[in-house]
């Protein structure tokens, strides 16, 4: 079996019915270390019969695991959150070289995959259904919940740990199988978890990871085996996965991309909000979905805190992960920062006023890194192309309203619906702005309201295609089927003769 930790610029397996191994695809695509752009392995680009190689595999292991006890399933759940904690430094330091994060932001990236696993540990009572007594004269009613067969999951670069971790850990424990298709720009990550996942036991076929693109996706919608998709991404690819596997009368799940706002209220604790933009806005290079990238401002007397916002967003800096200083790593790949730079110049050409440009930034050492400095753009208006766009790196835009209601119209103006927040002393304006926004998920008086694993994660609008969103109890619901039985059972049917009397006194 090869594993991720053994060589520098390895070929990444793939994981088909309990093996680990090498694709015979004649087309690789690298992995690089985005600070250094050095190769550090190459993952494949599976072949059609290895798909189907690995659906198949699905398919036969869910005809015994599904009948497994849940409290068995559990146990191998159970193991794993011990591995995944046993090896959580492990695993932060191979995300950390994939994905540039600092180690601040590694560790944060598997912290919040094993909560996930924490909570499937209860899977026994999240798996109960309902009894209601006496529906009618002798009639019982009770729900079951029962696994749906071939579950599968497409994830993107920017969480290859928690995001992974959100899907078949609870989809696998409910009883069923699952296919994998991590980010080819990091797939070093999810193939360590998966080897983990077999070293707690989980038997052979309960997981397969494959590796490719939109090819290998459109191979996952299409596969008459596929019961369930979970889909996390960029809004367009949401969109294609949404309409194709719910055209193929799959169910799915599909997250998208996001704008999120932070409105400043001129009571909110100035110096609380200016601390808690800076590390909304460019942590982990701004590459979170719940990132704030506009901080919304509301009345004449917050414009003068942008002074104070430009001293602290210069205050911090890009690094490589291996320094403790480094506020965020680099953006992912040349490409991405490509995009994020093009985007800075659209805000300049079209009127918004560039206080920091993060265009053009060098760390030493490392030449060939893909940074982009702290950016700051104020002045900007919901016409503009650095607003349209998500931009996904370490840029903030400031917008400027006269009063709350502005600012409520404003973002739900905006298509996206994942994260929103208000800063605030007022109690009534944060109740109103929680009632009256149309986001999915919303802070107050903190800037990123990612729900702990006990709820779920409730992104809305365009930010969401779906209806059972991800992890918590309506993961449970989206990964199973309930059957419900009603059953009658008249007295007058009691069993009667010399043996089979009941005494019902
Ligand atoms: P992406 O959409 O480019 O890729 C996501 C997955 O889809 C990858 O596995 C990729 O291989 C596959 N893919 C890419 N193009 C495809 C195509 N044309 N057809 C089929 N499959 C395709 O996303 P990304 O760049 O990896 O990730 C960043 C995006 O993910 C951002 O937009 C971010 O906001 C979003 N995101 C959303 C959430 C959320 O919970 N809403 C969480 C994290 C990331």
């Amino acid at each position: 079996m090869s594993t991720v930790r053994d060589s520098a610029a390895q070929s990444v397996p793939l994981l088909i019915n309990g093996e680990f191994v090498q694709s015979t695809t004649g087309e690789w695509i690298d992995v690089t270390n985005p600070a250094t752009q050095e190769v550090i392995g190459r993952a494949p680009v599976t072949t059609k019969a290895e798909m189907d190689k690995a659906f198949a595999a699905a398919e036969e292991a869910f005809k015994t695991w599904r009948h497994v006890p849940v409290q068995e399933r559990t146990r191998c759940l159970m193991r794993y959150q011990a591995l995944l904690k046993q090896h959580h430094d492990e695993l932060a330091e191979i995300l950390a070289r994939e994905t540039g994060k600092t180690m601040a932001d590694a560790k944060g990236d598997v912290w919040r995959g094993i909560e996930v696993v924490e909570h499937g540990c209860s899977m026994p009572t999240l798996m109960m259904g309902e009894t209601t007594e006496n529906v009618a004269n002798s009639v019982d009613t009770h729900s079951m919940v029962h696994p749906i067969g071939v579950c599968a999951g497409i994830t993107p670069f920017n969480f290859p740990a928690m995001i992974p971790l959100w899907m078949y850990p609870l989809a696998v424990t409910c009883g069923n199988t699952f296919v994998l298709k991590p980010s080819e720009q990091d797939p070093l990550t999810p193939t360590r978890l998966a080897e983990l996942f077999h070293e707690a036991g989980f038997p052979a076929g309960t997981l397969q990871v494959v590796h490719g693109r939109k090819e290998q996706v459109d191979h996952i919608l299409e596969h008459p085996a596929t019961k369930a998709i979970s889909f996390v991404g960029s809004v367009p690819v949401a969109t294609h996965v949404y309409r194709t596997g719910t055209h193929n009368l799959k169910r799915v799940q599909a997250m998208g991309g996001a704008k999120n706002h932070m409105v400043v209220m001129p009571d909110a604790n100035k110096e609380q909000v200016i601390n808690q933009l800076v590390g909304a806005s460019c942590g982990a290079a701004g590459q979170r979905c719940m990132a704030i990238s506009t901080a919304v401002f509301v009345g004449e007397e917050t414009r003068g805190w942008m002074d104070g916002i430009r001293e602290a967003v210069s205050s911090i800096r890009p690094g490589p992960s291996s320094d403790p200083d480094a506020a965020f790593g680099p953006l992912i790949s040349p490409a991405a920062k490509e995009r994020v730079e093009r985007l800075i110049g659209t805000a300049e050409a079209e009127g918004a006023k560039l206080l920091l440009d993060g265009r053009g930034c060098t760390v030493d050492g490392y030449p060939h890194g893909n940074w982009v400095g702290p950016t700051l753009i104020d002045e900007v208006t919901t016409d503009m192309t650095v607003y349209k766009e998500e931009i996904f790196g370490p840029a903030l835009l400031c917008m400027h309203v006269d009063t709350l209601e502005e600012a409520i119209e404003l973002v739900n103006a905006n298509p996206y619906g994942n994260g929103t927040s208000i800063f605030t002393r007022s109690g009534a304006a944060a109740r109103k702005y929680q009632h009256e926004t149309e986001v999915g998920q919303v802070g107050v008086n903190l800037p990123i309201p990612v729900p702990a694993p006990f709820f779920s994660f409730t992104g809305g609008k365009h930010s969401f295609f779906g209806d059972l969103h991800a992890y918590g109890k309506q993961a449970i619901r989206f990964y199973t089927e309930t059957r419900t039985v009603i059953s009658r059972w008249p007295e007058s049917d009691l069993p009667t003769g010399p043996n089979m009397t009941i005494n019902l006194r």
